[in-house]
């Protein structure tokens, strides 16, 4: 008995010596939010919260952390038996934590914070880069573009090798033109810069602007947009993001997705209710994506076939573009895709509850 009441000793003080030792700050708390126990980075992070190296054990979280986040992420844990996760910003000036707080087996709960402020100051300096170069490249690739359309004006005197060359320096410079813009986009809604303004909108009348605002591509590719079955539910989502992001997929349809016989696309976009959000998805009959390429599909610069899509003026970054912009209000992107039927892109926005509802 007296050796394993030892062991026991030994193994807690073991795990609390582990603990201490982490880089990350620990805190339990007891069903009532009194704290039971924190690890030594913990009580160098918080001020008072060792009382001459003593832990404020017995103490509610309340009285020691102000942080609203730390507070709603633990309460979370304890109230509803849950994993909760926050970011915080104002636990202490200048840093930012990553929070986790889960439910212990015998109540209460244990947070742990994550310091991520280096991480989010590398993003942010990497983010400003690309914004930077892409817009000092804007003004230099103005300029060339605008000389050699000058140039191409004056074909007649141009001699066929010249005419050649000036048609693919026009081509790449108006190709690096799409590349500086879409970096643009990119970092702007990267860093939640770009505001989106959420209110209610009606899910067919945002498929009809779509379908309405590429009508043009579809006349030049010669494909047929049809829209399918939707819904007049109201979801909510900033009008020009979502019209955005819904001709973007109607455009690389129509670009990608060209029956393989026929030549032609044939694109049919849709809107279907569910329970709290409206599914949109935009359907082709093309080659479709081989399933090794579907998870990558949304990351930056990813493209199944770098050289088609350079033709068509892709740059790889329109997917990644949705991607944030669905994510960033409250809705998910995904597709479906068998090769040789077509591919099929779904993403979900949140729906305006009726009363009804
Ligand atoms: P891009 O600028 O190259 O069009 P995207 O991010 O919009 O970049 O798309 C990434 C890649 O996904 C494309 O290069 C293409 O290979 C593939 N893709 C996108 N939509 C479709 C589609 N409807 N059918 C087949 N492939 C597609």
């Amino acid at each position: 008995m007296d050796r394993s009441l030892t062991d026991a000793a030994e193994s807690r003080q073991e795990l609390e010596a582990m603990i201490d030792s982490m880089q990350d700050a620990v805190i339990a708390v007891d069903a009532a939010g009194r704290i039971q126990w924190t690890n030594q980075r913990m009580q160098k992070l918080i001020p008072g919260m060792s009382f001459s190296n003593a832990v404020r054990v017995g103490h509610a979280l309340v009285q020691t952390i102000r942080d609203p986040d730390v507070l709603d992420c633990m309460r979370v844990a304890l109230e509803q038996r849950v994993v909760s996760e926050r970011r915080s910003t104002s636990l202490l000036p200048g840093k930012i934590f990553e929070i986790a707080a889960s439910p212990m087996p015998g109540g209460g709960a244990v947070a742990v914070l994550h310091d991520i402020t280096r991480i989010e100051q590398v993003e942010r300096t990497q983010r400003d880069f690309v914004a930077n170069v892409s817009h000092e490249l804007r003004t230099p690739l103005t300029s060339i573009t605008g000389y050699v359309e000058t140039l191409l004006d004056h074909e007649q005197e141009l001699s066929p090798q010249a005419r050649e060359f000036l048609t693919t320096i026009h081509k790449n410079a108006t190709r690096m033109n799409r590349l500086t813009e879409d970096l643009l986009v990119m970092a702007r809604v990267e860093s939640s810069e770009q505001e989106l303004h959420p209110v209610s909108l009606r899910a067919d009348m945002l498929v009809r602007d779509a379908v309405q605002a590429m009508s043009g591509m579809v006349q030049d590719e010669e494909a047929v947009l049809e829209i399918g079955e939707t819904v007049p539910d109201e979801v909510m989502a900033d009008q020009d993001a979502a019209v955005q992001v819904l001709s973007n997929l109607i455009e690389n349809a129509i670009k990608y997705g060209r029956h393989p016989t026929k030549g032609r696309s044939r694109v049919i976009v849709s809107a279907h209710s569910q329970e709290n959000f409206v599914e949109f998805r935009v359907q082709d009959f093309g080659p479709g994506i081989a399933s090794e390429h579907l998870q990558r599909i949304f990351e930056r610069f990813y493209r199944v076939d770098k050289a088609r899509s350079r033709e068509s003026g892709g740059t790889g970054l329109g997917l990644a573009i949705a991607r944030h912009v669905i994510e960033g209000q409250g809705g998910a992107i995904r597709v479906d895709s068998e090769l040789n039927v077509g591919s099929t892109f779904i993403f979900t926005l949140p729906r305006v509850l009726s009363r009804a509802d």
